[in-house]
């Protein structure tokens, strides 16, 4: 004789549905075939809550049930079968698999898949200041894990697929009650995959994954600079059960640059000329980072260490059509090995120097008597 549903929930029979829940929990967890290894009595018990559960929780059922008691779920002949015939509300005699959904399903939540997502991956490109400048289109080649080609990726023998594993119900975790606590843990069984591989994949020996190298393009846009990420959504490592992939991260690094350095999104670069130049003026050249050259007009009686701006000349602003400037410092360069003659010409043109020549030495020279005859006099 089957025990009334509502007996073996332990509840009154107008319970609500929260009361009904909370009671199949806890009974559920009492019960749990994982917790009682071995004792049949349990089990029966375990499929006697689940199968009471599943009736009293769906309004349908439980008005027939209230109504008719067990002869409502007798084979197909109970009146609440109705003229369509047979159990109308499906066989759960055997419902592991649905009580699982409905208790871990919700309490579980989503986190479930956070867990199983592939790991993030990191790529170092080095590239160099004029691909930074101009971007590039890059191939790389990274290793990963892919789905297994010859079983698809679900890790069985061609034939023969996976089977759901009866520890967990393919859940992949298991609960247990410690003290106060539900503790759930991966699955021991199927480690947490939730499934049973009895023919595993010769190719991959039941992992559903190889190890492969995989060729990426990658579009380094103009701008970059050192230490940017580029991210590939979904590149990275394959996903555990069936998990998203992680991601791809590249990250760039520009090699130092003979000519050119760069501040931000404007270039430096040092343009030494003779001091005759920097004296009588003139045009140099100096280059720019596409290859190109720029002149720089040199006005007569230039110092070293003056800054020419060239606008626009400088670095792309990364996905924006502006571009910084480019800063030409002069540095006015000291003659060395002079000849005889040279000599000669550098010292008819001293004696013909005269006030205002040189006037940064001549206001520094006053400085220092100013200085000197100060102290002197203290
Ligand atoms: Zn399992
Ligand atoms: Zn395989």
């Amino acid at each position: 004789m089957k025990r009334c549903y509502y007996e073996c929930l332990e509840v009154q029979k107008g319970a609500g549905g929260d009361v009904l829940k909370t009671a199949y929990r806890k009974l559920a967890m009492r019960f749990h075939p994982d917790k009682n290894p071995g004792d049949h009595t349990a089990e029966v018990k375990f499929k006697e809550i689940s199968e009471a559960y599943d009736v009293l929780k769906d309004d349908q059922k439980r008005a027939a049930y209230d109504r008719l008691g067990h002869a409502a779920f007798e084979g197909g002949m109970g009146a609440a079968a109705g003229a369509r015939g047979g159990n109308p509300f499906g066989d759960f005699a055997g419902g592991f698999g649905d009580v699982f959904e409905d208790f871990f399903g919700q309490m579980m939540g989503g986190h479930g898949k956070r867990q199983n997502r592939g790991q993030d991956l990191r790529y170092n490109l080095d590239i160099s200041l004029e691909e930074s400048f101009s971007g590039r289109a890059a191939e790389i080649r990274v290793p990963a894990q892919v789905a297994c080609e010859a079983c698809s990726g679900s890790g069985a023998e061609a034939g023969h697929s996976p089977e759901t594993c009866p520890t967990c119900a393919g859940h992949g975790k298991v609960r247990a009650i410690q003290g106060f606590f539900t503790i759930e843990r991966s699955c021991a069984s199927c480690r947490g995959s939730g499934k049973i591989i009895r023919h595993p994949c010769k190719a991959c020996r039941g992992a559903g994954l190889t190890q492969k190298e995989r060729t990426l393009n990658v579009d380094v846009p103009p701008g970059v600079e050192e230490g940017t990420r580029i991210r590939l959504s979904g590149e990275g490592a394959a996903g555990v059960n069936g998990g998203p992939s992680g991601d791809l991260y590249i990250f760039l690094s520009v090699a130092e640059h003979p000519i050119f350095q760069r501040d931000g999104h404007d270039l430096h670069c040092r343009a030494p000329v003779s001091f005759v130049t920097a004296s009588l003026g003139g045009s140099i050249e100096v280059p720019t980072l596409d290859g190109g050259r720029a002149k720089v007009a040199i006005p007569d009686g230039t110092q070293p260490g003056r800054q020419f701006r060239l606008k626009g000349k400088g670095m792309p602003v990364l996905r924006s059509a502006q571009r910084g400037d480019l800063y030409v410092e002069l540095a006015v360069e000291t003659p060395v090995k002079l000849t005889k003659r040279q000599k000669e010409l550098l010292r008819e043109f001293d004696a013909e120097s005269q006030a205002g020549t040189h006037p940064e030495a001549e206001g520094f020279l006053a400085r220092l008597k100013e200085f000197w005859s100060g102290g002197d006099g203290a």
